[in-house]
């Protein structure tokens, strides 16, 4: 779906990477395309009525009339292109360059593919945005807030141009830096900060403004649910983007996280129940082959070895601690997060059992 936190591919890189994967046919409206296959379905007929799926820029998405297929832009280069995540294919699409429109904070509801086929596409969309949502079993809530008060998405101009450059020196990766899910704010709250969104399917969840200036101090914005507000200690920034990678890694900020392939982060002051439980069904859900936690290495290494505990607590396969030395992810050569990850010393449910138990004790 189109919403805040994905790209806007633009047309003229949408119907190049098209015309590369199967047969395209040009359409009137100039919003939109028909192609002859379904990436999803597999829907793929010969002969006079072959273009039967449409791909719509505007609205960012692709329906196939075959079989009622509903994908956002990204998550057809995901599957067209073969790319095992989302972050794959935000990756691919970077390459481009120009290939994404800023909507600087503008989010048009996607709509249906053609209006006339309204009602339908509604129930579709509602079915599968209440499989996005029901992440946690028997969660009734839907948490989403708005976007921070003067958010802004628009590189261009002063203080887009000054947020990018301190997004740049903090090694912020540049298909990140144009995915629609960081920003920065000029008003309000957030001012001053450099912020990163977290989503959970379409709904804005979570929002970490970071202070560009050494004199102010982060700031964080989550939603209210039934009067109060969601602790922070429930969501985890960037997890859907990984969804099916080989590895994920979880860190401990979202600067690290961006600095490692497969990196997600858990916010609050240590790992709660309902961050593992949502790690531990993406990764069994998904098929991520383990889980590798990458903590800063100054701090007390029990608040890792609880995360990692807390992860195999809910049923998560193959988590590991990765003890990193010399700094955190962010603060390390690129190469080094990844080659600890790659020879770690194995989780097994008796030592993580155990390093919890000392963190219980220390608690105490
Ligand atoms: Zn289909």
């Amino acid at each position: 779906m189109s919403g805040p936190g994905r790209f806007r591919v633009r047309s003229d890189v949408m119907i190049r990477f098209l015309r590369d994967h199967c047969r395209v046919q040009a359409d009137t409206s100039g919003h939109q395309v028909r192609i002859n296959v379904c990436p999803v379905c597999g829907d793929a007929p010969t002969g006079g009525k072959a273009f039967r799926h449409v791909v719509n820029f505007r609205k960012q998405i692709f329906f196939c009339y075959r079989n009622d297929c509903l994908v956002d832009l990204v998550e057809l280069v995901r599957l067209m292109g073969g790319h095992r995540t989302m972050a794959g294919a935000m990756q691919y699409l970077a390459s481009f360059g120009e290939a994404f429109d800023l909507t600087g904070g503008e989010h048009p509801d996607p709509g249906s593919p053609d209006d006339e086929e309204g009602p339908v596409l509604r129930r579709i969309r509602e079915k599968l945005h209440a499989a996005s949502v029901g992440m946690v079993p028997g969660q009734a809530e839907e948490p989403e807030m708005d976007l921070p008060e003067s958010f802004s998405a628009d590189w261009s101009g002063k203080h887009g141009r000054a947020a990018l450059s301190y997004a740049r020196r903090r090694n912020v990766p540049e298909w990140f830096v144009h995915s629609g899910r960081i920003g920065y704010c000029t008003a309000g709250e957030m001012r001053g900060r450099l912020v990163f969104l977290t989503f959970e399917g379409e709904r804005l969840v979570y929002a970490v403004g970071r202070a560009m200036s050494d004199r102010q101090s982060p700031k964080y914005l989550f939603p209210e649910v039934g009067g109060g507000e969601l602790g922070k200690s429930r969501f985890v920034f960037n997890l859907d983007l990984w969804a099916g990678c080989s590895r994920l890694l979880v860190c401990e900020g979202t600067i690290s996280a961006l600095a490692v392939e497969g990196g997600v982060c858990v916010f609050g002051h240590r790992m709660g129940p309902q961050q593992a439980a949502k790690i531990a069904r993406t990764v069994r859900e998904t098929g991520i082959g383990e889980v590798v936690t990458l903590f800063d290495p100054d701090l007390d290494p029990r608040k890792e070895a609880h995360a990692a505990s807390m992860l195999t607590a809910q049923g998560c396969p193959n988590v590991r601690l990765g003890l990193l030395s010399g700094g955190d992810p962010a603060e390390v050569p690129h190469e080094v997060p990844t080659a600890v990850a790659g020879s770690l010393q194995s989780g097994d449910r008796l030592s993580l059992l155990r390093a919890r138990v000392d963190w219980i004790g220390k608690k105490k």
